[in-house]
């Protein structure tokens, strides 16, 4: 059960950790169970080697996520502003977990580049930007937890992943294969969950928690926004989900109420992806997912200026409702010449 690293990245990583004391472990914005499990569990190994590690995130994570442990310890940007930019400033190292570039970070951006501390990127998102001194970038991994999971043994320090460790990792791995529901077709895989499990993990919990909880009110949103505002392109193969200000505010939504929601139109015989897109305060939330081949990072950059992953990307729209839906009908006919074989024959049932 190993990993091909690189042996002197992994010998410089564990120098770089055992040498500093104040570590902050920061991630992506709209933190999901992924960068979160993964920040903290090494927040949680490195505390118990004594160092005073933090996970400082752009904005606040969404309440399901609790569940992780030591989640109430998170410090967001959002919430402490200056507090945690000068925890950074005065960091002896920064890890970058589950993003490949500074703009992922949205405000916190600025503080993470201006710091003196060397930073180390941890991540399985394709293309790394270069801002960091060493690079773990593993885009074949189905987590950034399992990537860090691998590091962690690499680097000897395998019985150190106690049931909290574990925890963390599980819940980060469960959250980016949907429940492996996707992503999750590496039989090396189950050697990392067996050995999780063998730590004490509560894994039927966390299944709870991160896949099967929805409160009253996101579960009426959904419903509403599969009832109503679902479209269906058969001939394209695509589905598109749009929920304006009025639908959001009509069923009291709240931050990670629609998680999921974009994966649903999937399960349609015939779709192989599928379009999300919610109104936020200043821009448009584009999320994306697919089946087989088809690749949605591609459209999330292209169209959305954002990125991903090949079955599962997203983006920020800087511009109208109108204009992004507009955007992503006109981009139908064209991503017809993105459609394999393969890709037909897994979503034909
Ligand atoms: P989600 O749809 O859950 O927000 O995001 C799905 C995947 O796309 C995640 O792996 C996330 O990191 C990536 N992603 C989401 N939004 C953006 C974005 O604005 N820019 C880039 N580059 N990636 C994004
Ligand atoms: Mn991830």
């Amino acid at each position: 059960m190993n990993v091909e690293f690189n042996t002197a990245d992994v010998k410089a990583l564990r120098t770089l950790l055992e040498g500093a004391r104040r570590i902050m472990l920061t991630c992506h914005m709209s933190p999901d169970g992924d960068a979160l499990g993964s920040t903290l569990a090494m927040r949680s190994l490195l505390r118990t080697m004594g160092k005073d590690a933090r996970v400082i995130t752009p904005d606040e994570p969404p309440h399901y996520l609790r569940v992780i442990p030591g989640a109430r310890t998170v410090m967001a940007w959002s919430s402490f502003g200056s507090r945690v930019e000068s925890l950074i400033a005065g960091a002896d190292l920064v890890l970058c977990m589950d993003y490949n570039g500074i703009s992922r970070l949205s405000r916190l951006g600025p503080a993470v580049e201006a710091t003196a501390a060397p930073r180390v990127l941890i991540d399985h998102h394709k293309n790394p930007e270069s801002f960091t001194v060493l690079t773990f970038s593993y885009p074949d991994m189905s987590s950034t937890c399992e990537l860090t999971y691998h590091l962690i043994r690499a680097m000897g320090w395998e019985d150190r992943i106690d049931t909290e460790v574990a925890t963390c990792l599980m819940s980060g791995i469960i959250t980016d294969t949907g429940g492996f529901h996707y992503n999750s077709n590496s039989p090396e895989l189950y050697r990392v969950l067996a050995s999780l499990m063998e730590r004490g993990v509560d894994k039927d919990r966390l299944m709870r928690w991160l896949v099967d909880t929805h409160s009253a009110a996101s579960m009426r949103l959904e419903a509403h926004a599969i009832a109503e505002r679902m479209e269906l392109f058969a001939d394209d193969h695509a589905a598109l989900v749009v929920l304006e200000k009025d639908d959001l505010d009509r069923f009291g939504y709240k931050k990670g109420d629609t998680e999921g929601l974009v994966n649903k139109p999937l399960a349609i015989p015939g779709i192989i992806y599928s379009c999300y897109m919610r109104q936020e305060k200043d821009y448009i939330k584009v999320s994306m997912r697919s089946l087989a081949d088809f690749p949605v990072d591609r459209l999330c950059r292209e169209y959305f200026g954002g990125g991903g992953h090949l079955n599962a990307a997203g983006g920020e729209f800087r511009g109208t409702m109108e204009e992004a839906v507009r955007i992503f009908r006109e981009a139908l006919p064209r991503n017809r010449e993105l459609i394999s074989q393969r890709a037909l024959e897994y979503a034909d049932r």
